[in-house]
């Protein structure tokens, strides 16, 4: 199948009083419909900033958006403003963390979601409250018939994502972007919203881009995975690449703070020593070099004064086509210090 949505190079940098902040610098990948493709990294990786620019959300002049991003064929980058508006309706959708910024307070959830419905669909207002009634119950919201004239407080967090679920598809958007959807949710709701987008998924046929700080999250839903570090992808591959073979030091670290469960507790969390950093002052060479704990096995100054592309990394064969990794150590070693060295661990 061709890509439905094809992001290439992107850049997104905002120009700010203290100097030019580069978001995302270069950043790309391709997902089809019926797929997910997981966007990882920790905050201020520019996954969520990258995913605003696919939906055409930075409108501010400050905000300088190269590079190209295709929808459904279509260049998004440059287009106007009310095209990109309508598309947004039309073919794509969003929904965030927090429903509540979503969501008017003082409309009922059933205005919220007619009123998204009918500005891309002509139809009448009893065509469209029966239409959201539906929507509710796809998601799983009990009782819909009552429950449409609620208002979003009345919601518990749970049934508050589900009801902005079928506000953004209640359009039928063929690509779905989910940023950090249950990171607000109890670990039982976050199994549940899961499963929804997972259904939904397969009953639209949509590409879903899926925006989370959470391996476990991606582990869930994603087929394949875009490792994000300082508004660069530096690993990406399908999920069995990234979880089974990753090769790079980030994505290690990344997977050493992944709650596993055959470790005790007390073990589950590793974070990766330091901080992520500025935007403004990227480090020289490879941005991560001042957290890596392998910098000191490549020979040369590389880590400190080339920039790593992402090139072909693993075996080459089957599982592992389209896997690649931005990081100077050659691709034999990074294979044998993940099997000898982090894997164990
Ligand atoms: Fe570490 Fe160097 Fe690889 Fe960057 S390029 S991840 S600093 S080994
Ligand atoms: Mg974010």
């Amino acid at each position: 199948r061709a890509p439905y949505l094809e992001v290439s190079d992107l850049r997104v940098h905002f120009e700010t009083d203290d100097g030019l902040v580069k978001s995302v610098d270069g950043l790309s990948y391709s997902v089809e419909r019926g797929r997910t493709l997981g966007i990882v990294g920790e905050s201020g990786s520019g996954k969520s900033v990258s995913s605003m620019a696919v939906m055409g959300l930075h409108t501010s002049r400050s905000a300088r958006i190269t590079g190209s991003i295709r929808l459904d064929g279509q260049e998004l980058v440059g287009a106007e403003q009310d095209d990109v508006r309508r598309l947004r309706g039309q073919k794509m959708a969003m929904i965030f963390q927090d429903p509540l910024s979503a969501m008017h307070p003082f409309y009922t959830v059933g205005n919220q979601i007619i009123e998204a419905y009918r500005i891309h669909n002509r139809v009448s207002k009893k065509a469209a409250r029966a239409h959201a009634i539906d929507m509710l119950d796809r998601v799983g919201i009990p009782e819909p018939k009552s429950r449409i004239d609620a208002y979003p407080h009345q919601f518990s967090g749970g049934m508050r994502q589900r009801a902005m679920i079928a506000m953004a598809l209640s359009c039928d958007p063929s690509l779905l972007i989910a940023d950090e959807p249950t990171t607000a949710l109890d670990v039982t709701v976050q199994a549940q919203i899961l499963d929804l987008i997972r259904d939904l998924q397969q009953e639209f046929d949509s590409a879903v881009v899926l925006i989370t700080h959470d391996l476990g999250v991606v582990a869930e839903l994603a087929d394949d995975i875009v490792v994000m570090y300082a508004g660069r992808g530096i690993e990406q591959g399908s999920a069995e690449a990234i979880f089974n073979a990753p090769e790079h030091p980030y994505t290690w670290g990344l997977l050493g703070s992944m709650p596993r469960f055959d470790r005790p507790p007390t073990e589950r969390l590793l974070p990766i020593k330091g901080t992520p950093p500025s935007l403004i002052r990227v480090p020289s060479g490879c941005a991560f070099h001042p957290r890596c704990e392998f910098s000191g096995r490549v020979r040369g100054d590389a880590c400190t004064t080339e920039r790593p592309e992402l090139l072909p990394a693993g075996s080459g064969t089957g599982a592992h086509v389209g896997h690649g990794a931005a990081c100077h150590l050659p691709t034999a070693e990074r294979q044998q210090v993940w099997a000898q060295e982090i894997s164990p661990r």
